[in-house]
């Protein structure tokens, strides 16, 4: 089974505006998604001009990020649907059509989308127009402040755990290097994104101080996480608690029984409380785990996939996080009492 992270889809198909694809012409007929989130401004009058910026980009915390800078001044697409595993995703030929229309695209990187990265090269316009996020907020394998490798994701295949987004201020990194790609593009809107920018900031900055205060409720000794999907490497990094192991090889099949087998062990001499699976990603893996360990069990984090419907206020990157905390600082002993008052909703255009 695989890893939620096919989710991650999700979000972009959250995607707002689709739009990439839209064909010339009276583009107010193309914006068939019309708006996206509740506070999305794309709304089909406001797509009335063919000038705007086409993005493309791959998965939905990403293109829900890219949303908070870019807000209804650019037509962007996420390419990767929801409940796909974007480590695994096979580009299909509408995504070689998409990245044709499109101007700029904006990815990962850290070897997450190698088919689409693939894809991108033939068919953009101007290939000098690929962007990779993760490259340009982390260097190296400094295990403090670089790339990291584990189980998931071995030093020996060459690829690093490419889950930066997990981490707030990652996040953020992600969207100051949005505003600058967009901002070289689009120089005519570069104030409005700098705004926006600005705005996501502020909301970053609160959750990060949050996240840190509630994430200190959580007793010392549980600050442990076993989970299905490898993708809290980098959030764990910045608030202190360590990943013990992900239940997915790095061939994200399932693991192996004496794999199993190991991970039961480690879970009752370490004591872990809760083993922590993905509702996206369902696997009988770390329910026999749980079982066998006598850790609670807990299936709804998501790293992929923001909560409720595309249209619901808290359909966003800040939101996904906020709901993680609720479900993660809970289930581990603590509270998300001060998370819980950090604003979810889009940014752009505030
Ligand atoms: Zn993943």
């Amino acid at each position: 089974m695989r890893v939620r992270y096919a989710s991650l889809t999700a979000i972009a198909v959250v995607a707002v505006a689709l739009v990439l694809g839209a064909c010339g012409g009276d583009s107010t007929s193309d914006v068939e998604s019309g708006p996206v989130g509740s506070g999305l401004a794309g709304t089909r009058n406001d797509l009335k001009s063919d000038d705007r910026l086409r993005v493309a980009t791959t998965v939905a915390p990403i293109t829900s990020i890219l949303l908070q800078i870019g807000g209804d001044r650019i037509y962007l697409h996420g390419l990767i649907p929801p409940g796909i595993d974007s480590h695994t995703y096979e580009p299909k030929p509408s995504d070689a059509v998409i990245l044709g229309r499109a101007d700029i695209f904006i990815m990962n990187g850290a070897s997450l989308e190698g088919s689409t990265e693939a894809i991108a090269r033939t068919n953009l316009k101007d290939p000098s127009k690929i962007y990779k996020l993760a490259d340009n907020t982390l260097s190296g394998d400094d295990p403090a402040t670089g790339f990291l490798y584990d189980f998931s994701f071995p030093r020996a295949e060459g690829k690093p755990n490419p889950h930066l987004w997990m981490n707030p201020l990652y996040a953020l990194r992600y969207a100051e290097l949005i505003r600058d790609w967009l901002s070289e593009n689009d120089a005519p809107n570069a104030s409005y994104y700098a705004a926006n920018y600005d705005a996501f900031k502020a909301v970053i900055d609160q959750l990060n101080a949050a996240i840190e205060k509630d994430s200190q409720t959580v007793p010392p000794e549980s600050r442990k996480l076993l989970t299905y999907h490898d993708s809290w490497a980098y959030w764990a990094r910045l608030y202190g608690y360590t990943v013990i192991g992900a239940a997915q090889p790095s061939d994200f099949k399932e693991p192996s029984a004496k794999e199993v087998a190991d991970l039961i062990q480690q879970v009752r001499d370490e004591k872990v409380p809760v083993v922590f699976g993905s509702e996206v990603f369902p696997s009988g893996v770390l329910e026999t785990i749980a079982k066998e360990s006598g850790a609670a069990f807990e299936e709804k984090l998501s790293d992929d996939e923001p909560p409720g419907e595309v249209d619901a206020g808290n359909h966003t990157y800040v939101g996904m996080l906020v709901e993680n905390m609720r479900i993660m600082l809970t289930r581990l002993g603590g509270n998300a009492d001060t998370v819980a008052t950090v604003p979810v909703g889009n940014t752009f255009g505030k």
